[in-house]
């Protein structure tokens, strides 16, 4: 009698057959290719290409000396204003990304041709609830299946052929502030997720779920839950220990909105987390707050936690440690070790022994840093400084929190045993706890005082952060080169064996260098800035490259000719070969001249003080400093006919399903009416400030 194996066997191998022969086999993304992924030169099945997110590609037709004929091939615009973050997917000819409000795209990868579109139709309510912006940062791929995490907090299964969802599970509580932006990842036949909303009040956590099915798996949480209920873990006993006062009730926060990283050889995933809920720690009740702005490392198989270092204990900046996370075997005093690495926000460079989570390192990589003076070589712990923090008492500290490096992925070239990243010099930030703070779940609880309006915040104003591309020596702990850029916000980078170098930065350029001295050798005008990385796949035996084009995210609120040269405008998706002559057009977007208001100022100058503070705390987020928008619209220029719709778009909701929601239970006629005084005056300001 044939055993059930053999029969699963046969049956196997007959399916396999027919895929084969069938000429539009969905792609299968498997384990073994997943690991092996190094060496599929023609693909991008991960998030960071392979499992270690090195993103360093081994192909060479577009290298230092060929880049020359790199031109356009194929473009796509795309129907938003807002950031683009994603890192496409490529697998066997189909390349797949992710556009705003998680919106899923298909095309083939050589031509262009548009294959399917999946539209998860998210809420746009959800706007309220997301600290920046409406983004995505794409997918994973498993066994015939994409995998994309909503705005929203769901997790969808797609038919990687046909776009079709084959599952949709809900991750989050959809009565809290719940968001997902991150990509999933794939381990061990499972997909894993996690989310953000820290700034809202959330209890931040890490899920696993079966890829066939949807079933979660595991699940486990980066700060203690309810101190009336029992723990669920040692690592929450050991955390609520970190903790007085009562930020434990709102949730916490230590949300993992980005790296989650899978280690093969020691069964381990790492992933990070964000800022607690408040920003600021004595806001919090003080203490370490374990394990927010972390570096958390779980068995893959079940969740229980192995090691956790703190990168900012006590996070009292908004650092986060959701910077990506890249694996690498460095030679560290002589002996190989199995690391990890992360450009952190807080401005310093960390290499961790990623066996042990013992601190092997943390290096400043950028000028400005004032919140802290060093790493303590033995603790790990960072040696801060009262320069960036003095109790409630309002200081500019720096970085600020765009940080000196933010989510955009980082590249590796594993020979040079360089990092490249894109870096913010001498960004600040006013420090200024609220002491009046109290916890509103219908906003968001930064905790930071919206009536400061002193010398510190004008100086915030007037700084301009310096963008730099960095080439980081991790073992010698120093920049091997820096290219200092137009821009202060760069985007994510890529790097290949041809020894290239790729970033697209705020400018809308995308520019290629040479790996070894950072030699400018190529750019691109997107006509849009750029935040998210390139990536490079071969179709039919010719390589591309392909980089999604769109400005925004948490940067996009910080407009200004003096915060450095940003260019908001229509996203789009650009691919690159050599000898591709394709041209795009660019529409007109934002504006040239200055605001002509549209009515005028009748407030007195205590009103117009008062709508600003209410405009920082409710409309800054996604209209920008000082009123200045760059992905939305900007208010100082509305018409006459759209001030006259004010309480209906604002209260009302009349705009709710074009992403500006309701806030009826925030504001009412009266505030509103008050931050339509400063918005006419910073337009009036603007429009008196271009004709002296
Ligand atoms: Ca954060």
């Amino acid at each position: 009698m044939r055993s059930p194996s053999s029969f699963v066997l046969v049956a196997t191998l007959l399916v396999s057959a027919l895929a084969c022969t069938s000429a539009d086999r969905a792609p299968v993304v498997d384990d073994a290719r997943l690991v092996a992924a190094n060496t599929d030169s023609a693909n991008w099945l991960t998030y960071g290409r392979t499992y270690d997110e090195q993103r360093f590609s081994p192909l060479r037709q577009v290298n230092d000396s060929t880049i020359t004929t790199l031109g356009l091939v194929w473009s796509h615009d795309l129907p938003t204003t807002r950031a683009l973050e994603a890192t496409p997917l490529v697998i066997d000819g189909t390349l797949y990304t992710t556009g705003s409000w998680s919106v899923v795209y298909a095309y083939d990868a050589a031509t262009g041709k548009a294959l399917w579109t999946y539209d998860p139709k998210v809420d746009r309510k959800v706007a309220r609830f997301v600290c920046c912006d409406v983004v995505n940062r794409g997918l994973a791929a498993y066994k015939g299946k994409l995998f994309l995490g909503t705005l929203d907090g769901r997790l969808v299964a797609l038919s990687a052929k046909t776009g079709i969802p084959v599952w949709d599970v809900s991750t989050v509580d959809r009565n809290k502030p719940y968001a997902i932006s991150g990509a999933p990842r794939i381990a061990m036949g499972r997909v894993l997720i996690g989310n953000a909303g820290a700034e809202f009040g959330v209890r931040g956590y890490l899920s696993a779920y079966d890829t066939e099915t949807g079933a979660m798996a595991w699940r486990v949480y980066t700060v203690p839950g309810d101190p009336s209920k029992p723990f669920e873990s040692k690592a929450m006993e050991v955390a609520a220990k970190t903790w007085q006062g009562d930020a434990l009730k709102t949730g916490g926060g230590g949300t993992t909105w980005d790296p989650i990283v899978y280690d093969p050889e020691l069964g381990l995933v790492y992933f990070g987390t964000g800022n607690g809920t408040a920003w600021y720690r004595d806001l919090r009740g003080g203490g370490d707050n374990l394990y927010v702005a972390s570096i958390l490392a779980v068995k893959a198989e079940t969740g229980e936690q192995v090691w956790h270092y703190q990168v900012t204990p006590g996070d009292n900046w908004d650092f986060d440690a959701d910077q990506p996370i890249m694996l690498a075997t460095l030679t560290v005093a002589g002996a190989p070790r199995k690391v990890l690495m992360q450009a952190s926000k807080n401005g310093f460079f960390y290499v961790i022994d990623r066996a042990t989570g013992q601190f092997i390192s943390g290096t400043q990589f950028v000028e400005g840093v004032t919140w802290a003076t060093g790493i303590d070589s033995v603790t790990g712990r960072p040696i801060e400084s009262k320069v960036g923090y003095d109790g409630m008492k309002p200081v500019l500290s720096g970085p600020d929190n765009s940080g000196a490096h933010n989510w955009n992925p980082i590249s590796m070239d594993p020979a040079r045993g360089l990092v490249f990243l894109g870096a913010r010099n001498n960004s600040v930030e006013v420090h200024a706890p609220d002491k009046n703070f109290k916890y509103d779940a219908k906003e968001a609880n930064l905790g930071k005082d919206n009536t400061y309006a002193g010398p510190l915040w004008a100086k915030f104003l007037a700084t301009v952060a310096r963008g730099e591309l960095v080439a980081w020596n991790p073992v010698e702990r120093k920049a091997a080169w820096r290219v200092v850029l137009p821009s202060g916000q760069s985007g994510g980078t890529l790097a290949t064996a041809g020894n290239l170098v790729m970033q697209g930065a705020a400018d809308g350029m995308l520019r290629a260098f040479r790996g070894a001295d950072g030699t400018k050798l190529w750019e691109f005008d997107a006509g849009t800035g750029i935040m998210a990385p390139p990536v490079t796949y071969l179709a039919g035996g010719k390589q591309y490259v392909t980089v999604m084009v769109g400005w925004g995210g948490p940067s996009g609120h910080v407009n200004q000719p003096t915060n450095g040269l940003t260019k908001p405008g229509f996203g789009r998706i650009l691919t690159f070969a050599l000898g591709g002559t394709a041209k795009i057009v660019v529409p007109p977007y934002g504006h040239k001249e200055p605001p002509v208001p549209a009515l005028p100022v009748t407030a007195t100058s205590e009103q117009v003080a008062m709508g600003n503070v209410l405009y920082n705390k409710f409309c800054l987020r996604c209209h920008g400093v000082a009123a200045v928008a760059g992905p939305v619209p900007d208010l100082r220029y509305s018409s006459a006919a759209t001030h006259a719709m004010l309480d209906s778009i604002v209260l009302g909701g009349a705009r709710a399903q074009l992403g500006m929601p309701s806030f009826k239970d925030l504001l009412d006629t009266t505030k509103l009416h008050l931050i339509q005084q400063y918005v006419l005056s910073q337009a009036a300001a603007a429009s008196s400030a271009a004709k002296h």
